[in-house]
């Protein structure tokens, strides 16, 4: 019988560990930052276990490579326990959101449907309590990079932009990662592109495609081959990237038999996930925005879509990830009234936006938020949406988002 070394004990590998000892493997396991060293393990490891937060360039990875063993991540490994039907998620911005939405879209209409993946609960708690549904899975590139037997039966590429060069050796390897969720499918699966970037279009796959623009329509109505699937006025979340989301997901849901009329319910109900594009107050005339979840510029620029020229009050920055925000300067000078810069980036993309003095370098996230509720007039809007991720000053998106909400509470007193 095969030992397998899990490595990395965050949620998805203690999760790798339970479900391969319920079947009865030998499992050893260690992680970094508990000062475990897995040198001594390597001589009797078949298959090695990563965790999704250890890059190629971790010696342990390289030397797994030197030595022929297999690396994979949780994902791969608890695919090759499922018996059911995958559904993958990806993209560099609206996993979350299409990943939920599919997921609802599904479950209001068939049994047995888990929401897996990056979202939250992984694969292998999906077969631990059952291995035959239908799992709807948000795949990141680091889980794709070592897929090898997995194939999702309808899978969606949303859009791509430079990320993630913290952990992928190169931008092409990002994208091969991303490509790799998809080059097992079959004829008789479904890939639906969200975008007509040539990185989506290129996707190595012999699914039927659904490409916007030749066989999905995404205007006031949205239409698959001619059929409406729901309209515009049916999705309360702002923005045309929540409508090309919900269009994404409608497809992959309307592709398992679920309804047109179920798939408009069920956009109706929903209220977005939270920290994204999320209202979180109404003050004085001025709509007050919580987009703590974007990391990225492609995300930014979204969220700036999202709104009329001349009315947003941004506070954005964060962590450097070498990310180019020169891109949106256009869209920047168009909607933006005052932005107020925080964070390691914040000099550098004030810089990229032409450095006028409606921006501003700030030192914190209070200082951001107390300027913003002095300048905003009513019919602004205030929008937290960093373009960046959050560890230069706090633990993760979640940390960022609920220290942006209590500051709006505390001085709006609601
Ligand atoms: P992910 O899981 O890929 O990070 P989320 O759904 O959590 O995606 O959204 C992350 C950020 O990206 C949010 O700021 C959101 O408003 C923005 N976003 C969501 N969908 C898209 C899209 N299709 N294109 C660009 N940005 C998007």
């Amino acid at each position: 019988m095969k030992t397998y070394l899990v490595w990395g004990l965050g949620k998805s590998g203690q999760s790798a560990v339970k479900l391969l000892k319920s079947k009865g493997y030998k499992v050893l396991s260690g992680d970094d930052a508990k000062g475990d060293r897995w040198e001594e393990f390597l001589q009797e490891v078949d298959t090695l276990v990563l965790s999704p937060g250890i890059p190629p360039s971790h010696p342990l990875w390289k030397e797994a490579l030197k030595r022929d063993i297999e690396v994979v991540g949780e994902l791969e490994l608890a695919y090759r326990f499922f018996e059911g039907e995958a559904v993958a998620i990806t993209g560099t911005d609206g996993k979350s959101t299409t990943t939920r939405l599919a997921y609802l879209m599904l479950s209001s209409h068939l049994d047995n449907v888990y929401e897996a993946g990056n979202i939250g609960t992984p694969l292998s708690e999906v077969v631990l309590k059952n291995s035959k549904g239908i799992a709807v899975i948000e795949v990141s590139s680091f889980q794709g990079k070592t897929l090898s037997t997995f194939r999702p039966k309808a899978g969606a590429f949303l859009n791509f932009s430079v990320d993630h060069l913290d952990w992928h050796p190169t931008l092409e390897d990002y994208l091969k990662s991303k490509h790799n969720i998809f080059s097992r499918q079959q004829e008789e699966d479904l890939f639906v592109a969200g975008s007509t970037q040539k990185e989506v279009l290129s996707t190595p796959t012999p699914a039927k495609k659904v490409i916007p623009g030749v066989n999905l329509t995404i205007g006031e109505e949205v239409l698959f081959e001619g059929e409406k699937l729901f309209s515009r006025e049916d999705i309360p979340l702002r923005g045309r990237h929540n409508l090309i989301n919900s269009a994404v997901a409608s497809i992959i849901a309307y592709s398992f038999g679920v309804p047109p009329s179920k798939i408009r319910e069920t956009l109706r109900n929903f209220k977005g996930l939270p920290y994204r594009m999320e209202l979180v107050a109404r003050f004085r005339g001025v709509e007050i925005y919580n987009d703590s979840k974007s990391t990225t510029p492609n995300s930014l620029r979204a969220a700036l879509e999202s709104f009329p020229d001349n009315s947003v009050i941004l506070i954005a920055g964060g962590k450097n990830k070498g990310a180019d925000f020169s891109p949106l300067r256009e869209l920047f000078e168009r909607k933006v009234k005052t932005a107020l810069l925080i964070g390691e980036t914040k000099n550098f993309i004030k810089t990229a936006f032409g450095g006028g003095s409606n921006i501003k370098t700030l030192d914190s996230l209070e200082e951001a938020v107390s300027l913003a509720l002095k300048y905003a007039q009513p019919g602004d809007f205030i929008l937290f949406s960093p373009g960046c991720s959050s560890f230069d000053m706090f633990s993760n998106y979640i940390d960022r988002g609920e220290a942006f909400n209590k500051l709006i509470r505390e001085r709006c007193k609601l």
